[in-house]
């Protein structure tokens, strides 16, 4: 249920307010705006009588159910956009960031190289996966630890936030030391055990919807992370399965208007999945941004004809620096912002 505060409530009578929250077993969340103030409380469907005891208390005005599944990503709970920061840049509420890199982590001069030249087209984040989750057992299932230290090394030497997959739970604490942004992918986005781990990990999450979920499903699984007090969660579109095989996924263009109508949280593209094939990559990006994303996350690579995964999709440098310039063109046509990165 949501406790909307009477205008001018006393500081006193918002503390009593979660303290009950909190006594009655419900998680308290708080959301001060210019206008008024709610606590969202979070739990298992209030009865009508628990409404009314809230209704009761000093300084409430109103207390009115949730109506959606997921709580605390819902815009009733936090009716403003979250945006998060980073030392490079923000995402969310006009601001719009680009993470980039290699599919996989394959060498530290393939990763560095990359890491440079995405540094300098505009990137805001490096991404790179060091443990592929990859549908053949016999394939590239990337370096692991030593692929951590890589990405690691070109944080340090370019300033890059790193965003890196993350695969089970007992993984999180391993992944988190070296990663600014925790993955969750598209076979894993409905690990309830993983996205429990990565919200009590702290670090933000980079969610991917699985190929098969509904967005409302798709909501849910960010809630698994928001409900374990981790509010820092980007949800990425990657694409569907349909029965067209042209491509190789979906994109769902119309799950960034609708996500964005529903929840708070920044939305991402990533065009790369979709497309499978680098020549479609920019376009989809493109569309993306302009159905309203807050960042896109995109694969590209030194040398994409010598990838040990994702080879077909992925970017060569100047397909890359052609599409930060065609973002940033259409990004201020939006009346939004895709600043260069702050980078010491
Ligand atoms: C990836 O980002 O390389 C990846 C495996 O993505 P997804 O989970 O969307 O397939
Ligand atoms: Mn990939």
């Amino acid at each position: 249920m949501l406790i909307v505060m009477k205008r001018g409530y006393m500081e006193e009578e918002l503390q009593a307010v979660i303290r009950e929250i909190e006594k009655v077993g419900y998680r308290p969340h708080l959301s001060r705006g210019v206008e008024t103030t709610l606590v969202g409380a979070i739990g298992r469907g209030p009865t009508p009588e628990l409404m009314e005891h809230f209704r009761a208390l000093p300084g409430v005005a109103e207390v009115i159910p949730i109506s959606k599944p997921w709580k605390l990503a819902s815009l009733e709970v936090q009716p403003f956009p979250t945006v998060l920061e980073f030392p490079t840049g923000k995402t969310g509420g006009g601001h719009v960031m680009v993470a980039a890199g290699p599919c996989g982590v394959e060498s530290r001069d393939q990763t560095l190289k990359a890491a440079r030249y995405v540094k300098a087209h505009g990137a805001h984040m490096l991404r790179g996966g060091a443990f592929k989750p990859r549908t053949s057992p016999y394939a590239f299932q990337g370096l692991g630890v030593e692929g951590l230290k890589i990405l690691a090394e070109a944080k340090r030497e370019t300033g890059l936030p790193i965003v890196t997959e993350v695969l089970s739970p007992e993984q999180v604490e391993l992944v988190a030391e070296h990663a600014d942004v925790l993955q969750i992918g598209a076979r894993n986005a409905q690990n309830f055990a993983l996205l429990q781990a990565a919200g009590e990990s702290g670090k933000p999450v980079l969610l991917k919807r699985g190929m098969s979920m509904t967005l409302e499903e798709f909501l849910m699984s960010a809630e698994y992370v928001l409900s374990r007090g981790n509010m820092r969660v980007i949800l990425v579109e990657r694409g569907i399965r349909t029965f067209e095989k042209a491509t190789r996924f979906t994109l769902d263009v119309a799950a960034v208007p609708v996500l964005k109508s529903w929840t708070h949280l920044p939305v991402w593209i990533d065009p790369s999945h979709p497309a499978g094939k680098r020549d479609w990559v920019i376009p989809l990006a493109l569309a993306g941004l302009a159905a309203g994303a807050d960042g896109l996350i995109v694969e590209t690579h030194p040398e994409p004809e010598k990838a040990l995964s994702d080879a077909a999709q992925q970017l060569h440098e100047e397909e890359f620096a052609e599409l930060m310039d065609k973002a940033r063109r259409l990004v201020a046509a939006l009346d939004k912002t895709l600043a260069a990165p702050v980078l010491g």
